[in-house]
């Protein structure tokens, strides 16, 4: 890792092509499964991986009285893996909890790029007061999603969508979100929402309509799975009352019942490990199906 500059040196002496080296993407790629560290995303295979900056290196998007957090431009604990869509700014249809067609297809400008929103002071170099800074993205490596985000998976009737998490726990839809993240961030803090759950869903684009769509076709799948655990644990219940036991076909018949449904619980899981595309949406829907069953 380079050294940090005096402040009399200018931004331009760091070769900020430095961290694009195949090593850093390399280990990036490790560290996180191949995945985009924002939206969960399989990024291998579909489009050439970003390095991105979760503070912006080179300029802050709105702020003109800052030259980004150039003197981090090559510090590892600030770059992310990222997909082109949460790191690359532009239009992208953005459906929604209401099934009001006109907001089905509102077009949003998400991805991040350069944009940093913060709640109060902003870091600098000579006050470079990093860990009192307040940012209003959630940074992958260091906050806990779940403290911010909610997935819509309750009442068997949700979809993959990302909602910013209510104190109470539940997550709630803002009922026409702006693209500014402070105006997000004020919309959040009326509600009694989580501001950087909020800002984050904006700013990396969480509620794409591929995102919504690919995290719907989980869900689907983790609700057929439970669904077939919970006809074939009542096929099993079923045959105990019968009091069949003795007869040996009804035995096997149990025993290949039970190890059926242990197996569709393995598979559940494996939509739950680290290495799956929405890892945590598994881990959140596996959480509730663990509460249904007591
Ligand atoms: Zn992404």
């Amino acid at each position: 890792m380079s050294t940090v500059p005096s402040v009399g040196k200018k931004r331009e002496a760091f070769s900020f092509q430095v961290y694009k080296k195949d090593e850093v993407k390399r280990r990036l790629e490790e560290l996180f499964h191949g995945k985009c560290a924002y939206c969960e995303s399989y990024y291998a295979g579909q489009a050439p991986v970003d390095v991105e900056h979760y503070r912006p290196k080179g300029s802050i998007d709105g702020v003109d009285d800052h030259d980004g957090y150039w003197w981090l431009g090559m510090e590892w604990t600030n770059l992310l893996p990222s997909c082109i869509d949460c790191n690359r700014r532009r239009k992208q249809k953005t459906p929604s909890k209401v099934g009001d067609v006109a907001v089905l297809h509102k077009e949003m400008l998400t991805g991040k790029k350069d944009c940093f929103p913060v709640a109060g002071g902003r870091a600098t170099i000579e006050a470079s007061s990093l860990s009192t800074e307040q940012p209003l993205l959630l940074d992958p490596t260091r906050d806990n999603p779940d403290e911010h985000l909610h997935y819509w998976i309750e009442d068997g009737q949700g979809t993959g969508l990302i909602l910013p998490k209510a104190s109470a726990g539940q997550g709630w839809e803002l009922a026409d979100p702006e693209e500014d993240p402070d105006l997000v961030a004020a919309q959040a803090a009326a509600l009694g929402l989580s501001v950087r759950g909020a800002v984050s869903i904006q700013v990396y684009g969480l509620n794409r309509l591929r995102m919504v769509q690919e995290r719907t076709q989980l869900l689907h799948r983790l609700r057929f799975f439970e669904y077939l655990i919970i006809q074939i644990g009542s096929v099993v219940q079923d045959l105990s009352k019968a009091h069949l036991e003795g007869i040996g076909e009804v035995r096997d018949a149990v025993t290949s019942l039970t190890s059926l449904q242990s197996r569709i619980l393995d598979e559940m899981t494996a939509l739950a490990s680290p290495t799956a595309p929405f890892s945590a949406f598994a881990v959140a829907y596996l959480r509730e199906f663990k509460r249904r069953l007591l």
